[in-house]
């Protein structure tokens, strides 16, 4: 299938359900971006700021650029104000740079907090005990450019999908859970789970985003 019909088959299924389809291009060239764009896809996920600062300019306006990588502090000044959304916020000096970067240049930058629940050690986000803290004690009112739009997280890298089930489903309560503590906090209402080979499982619990990569691009060469 070409990258064409794979936009337009996944928008077939997905904009009925109300899930957001994010077409992760990451080490694909423009050209193949410009393809899906023309089938009409708008949501681009980016893992490298370098990468996504090369390919915004060679993309119509009207796209939106979201950052899915492990994201460095010194690399938030680049970031900043190039993104609609940042989907891989893991630690609190992170999104302190985060606000400081978007107050000094006057913008207020949109974010998601990555959850770790999978079970791999090399993954990076917030425990979720970590983060009913973090909501518990209103960290987030001390924040001042930066607007929390939910969360984002993967499940564990297996076949079982039981434990990919119970990955999903932890990140689902977890997000009730918040909104439960938080009942005033505005606009938390994403939460950004599901990749090519697991999004209909992500669906079954609660997801309404999705990153799908080589469902639509193919294989990535690295
Ligand atoms: C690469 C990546 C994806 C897409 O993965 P596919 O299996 O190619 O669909 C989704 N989310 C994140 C955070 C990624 O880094």
């Amino acid at each position: 299938m070409t990258i064409a019909e794979n936009i337009t088959h996944l928008h077939q299924k997905l904009d009925p359900q109300g899930v957001k389809l994010v077409a992760v291009s990451k080490f694909h060239p423009v050209e193949k971006l410009a393809e899906a764009y023309a089938a009409g896809q708008r949501i681009f996920g980016e893992s490298r700021v370098q990468e996504l600062l090369a390919k915004r300019p060679l993309m119509p306006d009207d796209v939106q650029w979201h950052f899915i990588g492990h994201l460095q502090t010194n690399k938030v000044r680049q970031l900043v104000g190039n993104v609609s959304l940042i989907e891989s916020i893991d630690s609190e000096r992170l999104l302190d740079a985060i606000d400081a970067e978007s107050q000094r240049k006057g913008i207020v930058t949109r974010i998601l907090m990555q959850v770790h629940v999978a079970q791999e050690e090399t993954k990076f986000g917030f425990s979720p005990e970590e983060l009913l803290d973090y909501f518990r004690s209103r960290k987030f009112e001390s924040l001042k450019a930066t607007h929390i739009c939910g969360l984002m997280g993967m499940a564990t890298n297996t076949d079982d999908n039981d434990r990919i089930r119970q990955d999903f489903t932890t990140i689902s309560r977890l997000y009730h859970e918040i909104l439960n503590l938080c009942p005033d906090i505005r606009g938390f209402d994403t939460i950004s789970m599901g990749m090519s080979d697991d999004h209909d499982l992500a669906i079954e619990c609660g997801s309404n985003m999705v990153r799908i990569g080589t469902d639509i691009f193919g294989n990535r060469e690295y």
